[in-house]
């Protein structure tokens, strides 16, 4: 992991909250154009550049596409978005209380896939790490699965 993420109870952290929202959608496909923008109005004080908002948009879309199809499966559940600014550094926090995740190390490989008949194609945990400078999963199976990252905007 190249960086360590922000956390609030974190005495080491020197940084400043500058903004933080959370908002609650259920889990539908079409809910993940909405996280996206979102977040993108939501860091737009920022100032970010296109390839920061591309990348960051697309980590977004990976962690919601993963809630529904793998955390529910398709079936009502609330998913659950933090984020949070510190000086200029984005920290995102994605989270759904579905089937969680038994080997997240595993599922973070490139290519790893437990839909492949769904032609998934086991890249999105390796997009979100491509795309911010840190990622970290948390899952319980039977609990949910909350996929936290973090991206410094120049
Ligand atoms: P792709 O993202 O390329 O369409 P994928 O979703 O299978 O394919 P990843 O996003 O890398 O690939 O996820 C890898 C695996 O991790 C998934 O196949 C699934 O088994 C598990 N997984 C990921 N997110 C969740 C989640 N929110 N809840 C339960 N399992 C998950
Ligand atoms: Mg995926």
């Amino acid at each position: 992991m190249d960086q360590e993420i922000l956390r609030e109870n974190d005495t080491e952290q020197k940084k400043r909250l500058v903004n933080e929202m959370q908002i609650v959608f259920e889990s539908k496909s079409e809910n993940e154009g909405f996280a996206r923008t979102a977040v993108a109005s939501f860091i737009m004080p920022l100032d970010p550049t296109i390839d920061d908002l591309a990348d960051i948009k697309t980590a977004i879309s990976e962690a919601v596409t993963n809630c529904v199809i793998h955390g529910y499966e398709m079936r009502p559940g609330k998913i659950f978005l933090d984020a949070a600014i510190w000086d200029r550094t984005l920290v995102l926090s994605i989270t759904d209380e579905g089937r969680g995740i038994a080997d997240i190390a595993k599922a973070m490989e490139p290519m790893y896939t437990t839909k492949p008949e769904l032609e998934r194609s086991g890249m999105g945990f390796s997009f979100m790490e491509a795309f911010m400078d840190a990622v970290e999963v948390e899952s319980a199976p039977g609990r949910g699965t909350r996929v936290i990252m973090q991206k410094a905007i120049r």
